[in-house]
């Protein structure tokens, strides 16, 4: 599906590739079809977005941008059933982060209402629409199947003004819901079942987030959609494979309404991702069984839930580029979204010292009662991001998986003789430690060299292990959560019952990490590295002044596992 063009001034290696939407675009523009391009999101507001969407976004934002052209979000708020202002103004912060600049063009299907009953109306002074007393039972089986063409209704040649006079009267409430649609008239034979005289406007009192209760008649998403678009001048209505079959209505309506310059659509694929819920039914599901914490929680794939978790719009922006643009489905593995994130903060974000599994290390000849600052490098790939200092003293905490009575092959961290480097201090020799009566080990005991410290250039000997410490006495204690994936799709996503085979490890909460002092200042949304342990984000609801609660966005690549 993508050309690869050589660019003529670059070197043979460089390529510019384009995907098959731009270049329809380009052939359109190149031909004068357009002399413009206008694109849109259109959300429905029953729900929020997710990842899915955030790629829609990109992709109609991006195209506007490449061809100097405009983006509009506009809500297709055509039905009423399931819309809520709670989702629109969700959905707008969601748009808004992501960087998809719309400008004052924000708009609202439900504003063209009557614009669309105009259309309406035409179509029906063209012969091209009629009023229909069938039941929504009864056309279903007029309508025929993919072997059977379709049978025409009786009230299908009504006249004009019979049809004018009905109408109208359909919209001024005389009949009960369901009593009367309006059809287009097209052709009933078609190999097309989405063309056999398609219902565009029902009777259906219902109240409307925007418009209230004026309007008791509601167009069909299938006419609605290209109008709303036409009166947008949109040119490229880019859309989802699901619709590649309504395109012949598209067209018919924009041609039967006499838009000029029409728009036309594109479809692509829908971005899936392995080992996450992204079904509205199942996340309703899931947060009403109060196995995650709303829409947001930091597991789901929802862009809220992803800002929450730390993801950052640069990254999604990346994940969005490498997937590309694709006519055929297929799902896209959730470590491509991890990669991204990592690319994304390594070099942006401080390494802090963050313990999560902490056991005391005494340094037995150090001075009791001495606390030194030691000045330390915040990114050592990014020198830009300058240095900090954190306390030293006698009394440490460093990761109780950093220390092992009986170590395995290639265990370079601390045991019983072995010399490591404490990060940006000194070097340590293990010399013993204390277990409590479970055999569970409760202070870990060293001796530091003071030639060894970090930064004096000191050159005398090699250790093969550096592990990251905080100290004790200003460390402070804050809840840590790690996630895994909610399902495992290897394990098979969903149980004989059709209900979702959940991983019980997907959360993990850690209430007693110990934090260097300067993490305990970190407000909600703030990120860093934890040496070690990973990317972690100040949680945006649970995070209290000087308390903040940290998400793991992501774990680093870990070099060494421990034999299980
Ligand atoms: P869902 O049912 O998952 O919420 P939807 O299609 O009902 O999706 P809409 O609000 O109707 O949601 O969609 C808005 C736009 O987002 C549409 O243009 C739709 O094609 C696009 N979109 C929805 N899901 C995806 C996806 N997984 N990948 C790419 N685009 C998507
Ligand atoms: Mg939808």
């Amino acid at each position: 599906m993508e050309e690869k063009i050589l660019a003529p001034e670059a070197g043979e290696k460089e390529v510019i590739s384009k995907n098959f939407i731009e270049m329809e675009i380009e052939k359109d523009l190149a031909e004068g079809v357009y002399d413009h391009v206008q694109t849109r999101f259109p959300p429905e507001p029953n729900g929020y977005l997710h990842i899915g969407h955030a790629k829609s976004i990109l992709l109609n934002y991006g195209l506007a941008q490449k061809y100097n052209g405009k983006f509009n979000l506009r809500f297709d708020d055509t039905n009423p059933t399931k819309e809520k202002t709670e989702f629109v103004e969700s959905i707008i912060a969601d748009v808004k982060w992501l960087g998809a600049e719309f400008e004052d063009r924000l708009f609202f299907a439900s504003n063209y209402f009557e614009q669309m009953y105009e259309c309406a109306v035409f179509l029906i002074k063209k012969g091209k629409a009629f009023v229909c007393d069938l039941s929504a039972e009864e056309i279903r089986e007029y309508r025929g199947d993919f072997n059977t063409p379709g049978k025409e209704s009786p009230y299908r040649n009504r006249s004009i003004e019979e049809n004018l006079e009905l109408f109208a009267q359909m919209r001024e409430g005389k009949f009960k819901d369901g009593e009367k649609v309006l059809r287009a008239k097209i052709d009933m034979a078609s190999p097309n079942i989405n063309m056999r005289d398609p219902v565009i406007y029902r009777v259906a009192r219902m109240s409307h987030h925007n418009t209230g209760d004026a309007w008791c008649i509601y167009p069909m998403y299938d006419f609605a959609h290209p109008i709303e678009d036409a009166i947008e001048h949109v040119t490229h209505s880019i859309c989802t494979l699901e619709f590649e079959d309504h395109r012949p209505l598209y067209d018919w309506v924009v041609r039967e309404c006499e838009f000029e310059n029409p728009p036309r659509q594109i479809e692509f694929a829908k971005l899936y991702l392995t080992n996450v819920v992204t079904g509205k039914r199942y996340i309703k599901k899931l947060v009403e069984d109060g196995i995650v914490d709303g829409w947001d929680d930091p597991r789901l794939v929802s862009i809220a839930a992803l800002r929450r978790r730390g993801y950052t719009p640069e990254s999604i922006r990346m994940f969005v580029d490498l997937v590309g643009v694709s006519k055929a489905n297929s799902s896209v593995d959730y470590a491509m979204l991890e990669y991204c994130i990592r690319e994304d903060l390594k070099l942006k974000k401080a390494r802090m010292m963050a313990i999560l599994d902490p056991v005391k290390l005494v340094i037995d000849n150090y001075p009791e009662g001495e606390v030194e600052e030691l000045e330390v490098p915040n990114n050592l790939e990014n020198e830009a991001l300058g240095s900090r200092k954190v306390p030293f003293s006698r009394e440490l905490y460093i990761e109780r998986e950093d220390f092992m009575e009986n170590p395995p092959k290639k265990y370079f961290r601390l045991f019983p003789g072995n010399e490591v480097r404490l990060f940006g201090a000194y070097f340590v020799t293990c010399t013993g430690f204390e277990k409590d009566e479970e055999g569970k080990v409760t202070v870990i005991h060293c001796t530091y060299d003071p030639e060894t410290k970090s930064g004096s250039g000191f050159t005398g000997r090699k250790v093969k292990g550096t592990i990251h410490w905080v100290e004790a006495g200003s460390a402070k204690t804050v809840e840590c959560r790690l996630y895994e994936n909610i399902v495992d799709e290897e394990k098979g996503k969903l149980n004989e019952d059709g209900s979702l085979n959940l991983n019980p490890n997907s959360l993990t909460v850690l209430p007693n990490c110990l934090v260097e002092p300067a993490l305990a200042e970190a407000k909600a949304y703030d990120s860093f590295q934890f040496m070690r342990n990973g990317y972690f984000c100040a949680d945006c609801k649970d995070s209290q002044p000087g308390k903040p609660v940290f998400n793991r966005i992501v774990s680093l690549k870990s070099s060494f596992k421990l034999p299980k």
